[in-house]
């Protein structure tokens, strides 16, 4: 049988689809929006429904066997069919169904999203500090994430923590966040900030290198790097008293080599790869041999060695 048509040179399949269901959010993040206070919106335009999603999946999964989904936005959790989306996908035999949110909204929906299928979330939190939460978020009351983040462990879903780390905006966090992850238990995840949307000619502005976060991070616990899982974004470390952390750093640690991720915007476009600008537009009726000859062309967008930058949003296409 010839190889299929959607891996490359390098082996790299599409396994893990990443479904942005909307580019709106609630807070207005520094390293994804302007960071204008006064641009925080209530969203009331019309979303795709939800079997939209299921249909373009369904595709997707029948050519690709993905082996799980994760939900991002903006942010997701503003995606009103968002228990009907999770139900709807579940019936599609995808059984790692997983989401990214800024868990601003969490608190309340945490308990229909597990039931309706939701099994791990990845929460956004940049700062324990109210005054640096502020700076980085533009909203106040960092105590709705952190509600969240308890509503989700208390349901049972599998939770994590991503934190972007900022040159002069929120270093100072970097202890009392993992403090706080040991504390619940839950793995924290350190993000270098990506050269994406507006920040992609100034990014080298804001950021803080893998090392320079051990170094940090160093100064009171001792560690030890965990071998790395194929695929995986962040590299593990483990510290002498058994607890987790994580840094995904495209630029000082990139992982393209064993890249397995496909994303879908909320207007049916794909990307291969967050490199690359070109969207790839697909729609549920399209036959099988075109679908495939999408995959391709979605498949050679992949970079060989690391992210380059892209002018294409965050909100948008998720992180
Ligand atoms: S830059 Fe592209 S190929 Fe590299 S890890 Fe990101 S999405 Fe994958």
């Amino acid at each position: 049988m010839p190889p299929m048509q959607y891996t490359d040179p390098h082996n790299r399949m599409f396994k893990n689809l990443r479904l942005s269901l909307t580019d709106t959010c609630n807070l207005n993040c520094v390293y994804c929006t302007l960071g204008n206070e006064d641009e925080i919106i209530a969203d009331h335009r019309p979303q795709q429904n939800a079997h939209f999603f299921i249909d373009l999946v369904a595709i997707l999964h029948q050519k690709l066997k993905l082996e799980s989904i994760r939900l991002t936005g903006g942010e997701p959790l503003l995606y009103r069919q968002l228990p009907q989306l999770i139900q709807g996908l579940s019936q599609l035999n995808i059984h790692n169904i997983n989401m990214t949110s800024n868990g601003f909204l969490l608190a309340r929906q945490a308990k229909t999203l597990k039931i309706a299928g939701l099994k791990s979330i990845n929460i956004s939190l940049d700062a324990m500090d109210e005054n640096v939460f502020y700076a980085v978020t533009k909203r106040k009351n960092v105590n709705r994430v952190l509600d969240g983040v308890d509503a989700a462990l208390q349901i049972g879903l599998s939770v994590k923590l991503n934190a972007v780390i900022m040159k002069d905006i929120n270093e100072s966090e970097i202890l009392p966040l993992l403090d706080f992850a040991f504390s619940r238990n839950i793995t924290l995840r350190f993000l270098e900030v990506m050269a994406m949307g507006h920040l992609n000619n100034s990014a080298q502005n804001y950021f803080v290198a893998q090392q320079h976060i051990l170094d940090i991070i160093a100064t009171k616990y001792q560690f030890k790097i965990v071998e790395r899982k194929p695929s995986a974004t962040a590299n593990y470390w483990q510290t002498t008293n058994g607890h987790r952390f994580g840094i995904i750093a495209n630029e000082s640690a990139p992982f393209c080599h064993d890249c397995n991720r496909l994303r879908l915007d909320a207007k049916g476009n794909m990307y291969g790869c967050l490199s690359n600008n070109n969207p790839i537009s697909i729609d549920s009726k399209l036959d099988s041999e075109a679908l495939a000859q999408k995959l391709q062309q979605a498949m050679q967008q992949k970079q060989l060695f690391k992210f380059a930058g892209s002018e294409l949003s965050m909100l948008e296409i998720g992180g």
